[in-house]
């Protein structure tokens, strides 16, 4: 995609720093980082959402952020990571080329994610699960027709 910041990191045409690249994915850092060391893991061909990066791709996307958060804590003495992936504006997502983050952490890195937890109202638990099973069932069964 032409006017896609991605895309065109991927082609070269934008500088960036690259930490790893195959035939599937592209990996270099943030360039304003949660940490030092925050990297984005990226399809090399565009798809704005996650839910259409083909299996091996998306696969291969999680197998290099894992292995890119133990480089993360061997080599940049961290202690951990987190993967974080926003789909769509309302989840936070900014540059609309889908992108794995790699956030490496420390036990004092003074970060926090706003994580709430709210209480389900009696039933809406089972009818929320029902409800995505239902729906995720029947797209399973389209794309294994397709
Ligand atoms: P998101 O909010 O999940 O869409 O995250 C987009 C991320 O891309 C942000 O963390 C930005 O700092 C990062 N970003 C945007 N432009 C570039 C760029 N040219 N090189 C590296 N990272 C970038
Ligand atoms: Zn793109």
């Amino acid at each position: 995609m032409d006017n896609c910041i991605f895309c065109r990191i991927v082609k070269g045409e934008i500088p960036a720093a690259k930490v790893y690249e195959d035939d599937l994915v592209f990996a270099f850092l943030d360039i304003a980082p949660i940490n030092f060391g925050h990297v984005l893991v990226i399809p090399k061909e565009h798809h704005e959402s996650s839910s259409t990066i083909p299996e091996p791709t998306a696969g291969r996307m999680f197998r290099i952020g894992s292995r890119i958060g133990v480089a993360l804590k061997r080599k940049l003495d961290y202690d951990a990571f987190n993967l974080h992936l926003a789909d769509g504006a309302a989840a936070g997502q900014v540059v609309m080329h889908a992108h794995l983050h790699v956030v490496p952490r420390g036990v004092e890195d003074g970060f926090h994610w706003n994580w709430r937890q709210l209480k389900y109202p009696d039933g809406k638990l089972a009818e929320t699960a029902r409800t995505l099973a239902e729906k995720l069932a029947a797209d399973l069964a389209q794309l294994a027709g397709k």
